[in-house]
């Protein structure tokens, strides 16, 4: 072992204990030539969880699995950026279209649209008339109405006719 403190590489052993529960064992030294004590630690290569392809000439193990890991990686980025490529282009078609099923409702509540179905109408609306423009059915708006007459927000012109609450 090349001493740290000259470059000699003759030294002794002056103390030898296992770490690691016995997986390495750690070396106490001292250089013959300058009496300089340094620590060396000695294990068992890993085994690397995956060397697939032959030794080439000039070509260390961990060299292949190097390239191995790189090869992995590498088509494993190639098919996450088709994937995402093929996802943006979807995003943008539905954009360019309009074609979001579920963008018209979005974010608007039932209560919201009735309320604001009643805003439009200055006059009054029908509960007739809301199934019409929103589409429930009457015991949904029967309890929208319910609730937003109860808070205050709508008014009872008369029965089943609805104005908004300024
Ligand atoms: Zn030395």
């Amino acid at each position: 072992m090349e001493c740290p403190h000259c470059g000699t590489m003759s030294d002794e052993v002056i103390d030898s204990r296992p770490i690691k529960e016995g997986a390495a064992i750690r070396r106490r030294r001292r250089c013959l030539a300058c009496e300089g004590r340094f620590t060396t630690y000695e294990s068992t290569e890993e085994q690397l969880p995956f060397v697939l392809m032959k030794k080439g000439p000039g070509q260390t193990g961990v060299m292949m699995h190097m390239k191995s890991v790189l090869t992995f990686t590498t088509r494993t980025l190639d098919a996450v950026s088709r994937e995402l490529g093929s996802l943006v282009e979807r995003v943008e078609r539905q954009e360019a279209t309009g074609n979001s099923p579920s963008r018209k409702s979005e974010g608007v509540s039932a209560t919201d649209q009735v309320l604001r179905t009643i805003k439009r109408h200055k006059n009054g609306v029908s509960i007739a008339g809301l199934k019409a423009k929103t589409g429930y059915d009457d015991s949904k708006i029967g309890n929208i109405l319910y609730r937003a007459h109860k808070e205050g927000r709508v008014k009872r012109l008369r029965r089943g006719f609805y104005v908004a609450m300024k």
